[in-house]
């Protein structure tokens, strides 16, 4: 049954192509596909899709420069990209190309389709919560998926905007690593430390001094919180 959802697959293995329409055609998505990067931000221009799957390796560009570009189309399409590269460098490398997800080649159909659903959940939980909030000398704009200091305005990525999201439904409460990645990620795809990577980053783009945090605290041993 049709669920409404376009899935743009860039990928050049003919193999793969098929597999992953079939499966995801299978729990009800729409997929159109491209063999190279530039046919393939072709196609995410006219078709609008709901979500992107970006292989790394493509004949004519690499998938980063993809992924940038089909950022500069969409700053909220959710990109997961597909790669046989398992090396930590290079899903750091794509989570800044403004990636929202990574999955690492060979993967189980199954996990694949039930990454989709949860990356969809994810921006569809991200848009359905307020606009505009204030975290300090930071505007953050979940639905736009935007933050701004100082009128320097910077993109979030759709973790960081998950993230946010809930340590902002929970104000002043200390959220563990644990549930952070439960909610956040909703499959155990990364480890803790991942966590704090994300922290990291978030620091830098919402607290003015972000080695001396004042809004998106640590709370030893257990995870973090946010204080308005
Ligand atoms: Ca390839």
């Amino acid at each position: 049954m049709a669920n409404g959802k376009t899935i743009l697959l860039i990928e050049d293995e003919p193999t793969m192509v098929l597999g992953l329409c079939d499966a995801l055609g299978f729990e009800g998505y729409r997929t159109v596909s491209a063999g190279n990067g530039r046919q393939g931000v072709e196609l995410a221009r006219v078709e609008k899709p709901d979500l992107v799957l970006l292989d790394l390796t493509l004949p004519d560009t690499n998938g980063y420069e993809v992924c940038a570009q089909l950022r500069r189309i969409s700053r909220t399409l959710p990109i997961m990209i597909l790669s046989a590269r398992s090396q930590d460098s290079d899903k750091i490398r794509g989570l800044d190309a403004g990636a929202d997800d990574y999955v690492t080649k060979p993967f189980s159909v199954g996990e694949l389709v039930a990454r989709v659903r949860a990356l969809l959940r994810r921006v569809e939980r991200a848009t359905s919560t307020p606009g505009l909030v204030r975290i300090g000398k930071a505007d953050v704009n979940l639905a736009g998926h935007t933050v701004a200091v100082d009128g320097h305005e910077e993109a979030l990525s759709s973790y960081e905007v998950a993230l946010l999201g809930l340590l902002l439904e929970r104000v002043g409460e200390a959220i563990s690593r644990d549930e952070i990645l439960d909610k956040v990620w909703g499959v155990q795809a990364i480890n803790n430390r991942a966590v704090d990577n994300f922290i990291v980053k978030l620091r830098r783009k919402v607290e003015p001094s972000p080695d001396k945090p004042q809004h998106i605290l640590t709370v030893y041993g257990h995870g973090y919180k946010l204080v308005l």
